[in-house]
């Protein structure tokens, strides 16, 4: 038994974020994000056993204190969100990327926002205030909304807010944000630049290829945040191997050399090979070796949604995160008796895991000898900042 789940298990606590009203909020029938991925989560998780034990918690979201919206975003901006939310329009919000088809406005989003974002923030006050060393808010890991944009589906962005509040209560307080959404984390990037208090690493499918067109190696933080910005662009096609090597490669090195009080990881699951917005190929044994090792990277964990346009598979996803992350193994006893029903025919009935894939012939060589180049420039230009 590990340090970390020995002090779980026996004297600690993990907190699951989750309401059933949260997961019933709607965008629209033709927009990709469904909140009701959480509550199939959380469904899941009852399913197979995953969210029955004594350490375990379930917390409802609760509205963030207002007052903590402006350490990021402008009050002009969250001004305007406050009038979309109650089904004003005005045409100074569409300057702001509100009312566009990815970020509409919808009576209720301001409330609904803040209340996700009000979600990251009680996991990350427990984390650091209480015996809590594992907090999961499938909610939240909104890493597109800029201090005064909306873009991406996200409109206030939680993981900036909950991390700069994090800061303040604790100051020197050292943060891993790890960003797993196939989408570059352009919202956490840009508020940390220029801080080394908070390493941001995201693993994503190229810029050249996907929204939000950056998020190149070559963006690796200024001042006193250099090399404290790491950024690793890969290929379309990229599977599980690849991934797993530069995550290997990148991510465990240094962050081990951080040497973070806290982790917090978006584990955006678009990058699943199902995910209908990106052209990423991972099936979720990849995720599992990403959660498994981030057990071994820090003290304690605030794990967050994100993307994931596959609703089943990112449900199936979560809940292998969330049971990894309380060192339990899912186990299913009802499979073949409510599998089909509960998922219909996407869901291969009765097992949370992926089959294995690979990507072949030229698709896996570029995207493999990409990864290795992103890798190299890595490791030569970031790496001795570390230390390495
Ligand atoms: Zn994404």
């Amino acid at each position: 038994m590990s340090l970390l789940e020995q002090d779980l298990k026996e004297k600690g606590q993990s907190i699951f974020i989750f309401s059933e009203e949260m997961g019933r909020f709607d965008f629209g029938p033709d927009h990709p994000f469904k909140p009701e991925r959480a509550a199939k989560t959380y469904d899941l998780c009852i399913r197979y056993g995953v969210m029955n034990h004594p350490w375990m918690k379930v917390k409802k979201p609760e509205l963030l204190d207002p007052d903590l919206l402006e350490l990021f975003h402008e009050a002009a901006y969250i001004e305007l969100l406050k009038e979309a939310g109650n089904g004003e329009v005005r045409i100074e919000m569409l300057e702001r990327g509100l009312g566009t088809k990815d970020n509409p406005i919808l009576p209720g989003i301001f409330e609904w926002s803040i209340r996700a974002a009000g979600g990251t923030h009680v996991g990350m006050r427990e984390l650091i205030t209480g015996n809590t060393l594992v907090a999961f808010n499938p909610l939240g890991g909104f890493h597109h909304a800029m201090a005064g944009q909306a873009e991406g589906f996200c409109y206030i962005n939680d993981i900036v807010i909950t991390i700069m509040d994090a800061l303040r209560i604790s100051p020197g307080l050292k943060v891993a944000y790890l960003d797993f959404d196939a989408h570059h984390g352009n919202g956490v990037q840009e508020a940390f630049y220029e801080d080394s208090n908070v390493l941001v690493i995201s693993l994503h499918q190229s810029g050249r290829t996907l929204y939000p067109w950056a998020g190149y190696e070559t963006e690796k933080g200024k001042n006193e945040g250099l090399g404290f910005n790491i950024n690793v662009p890969l290929e379309p096609g990229t599977d599980d191997e690849v991934y797993l090597h530069a995550y290997g490669a990148v991510v465990i090195p240094v962050v081990k050399a951080f040497e973070p009080d806290l982790i917090v990881a978006e584990l955006g699951a678009d990058a699943l090979i199902s995910d209908p917005l990106t052209q990423m190929r991972l099936t979720n044994n990849a995720y599992q070796r990403v959660v498994k090792s981030l057990l071994g990277l820090g003290p304690k964990i605030l794990a967050l949604g994100g993307g994931g346009y596959d609703l089943y598979r990112t449900a199936r996803c979560w809940t292998l995160a969330w049971a990894i992350l309380n060192f339990i193994e899912p186990e299913d006893e009802f499979a073949g008796l409510v599998g089909g029903m509960m998922f219909g025919p996407e869901m291969e009935v009765g097992s949370l895991y992926d089959h294995p894939f690979l990507s072949k012939g030229e698709i896996k060589e570029r995207a493999m000898t990409e990864a290795q180049r992103v890798v190299g420039y890595i490791q030569r230009d970031i790496f001795p900042i570390h230390g390495l």
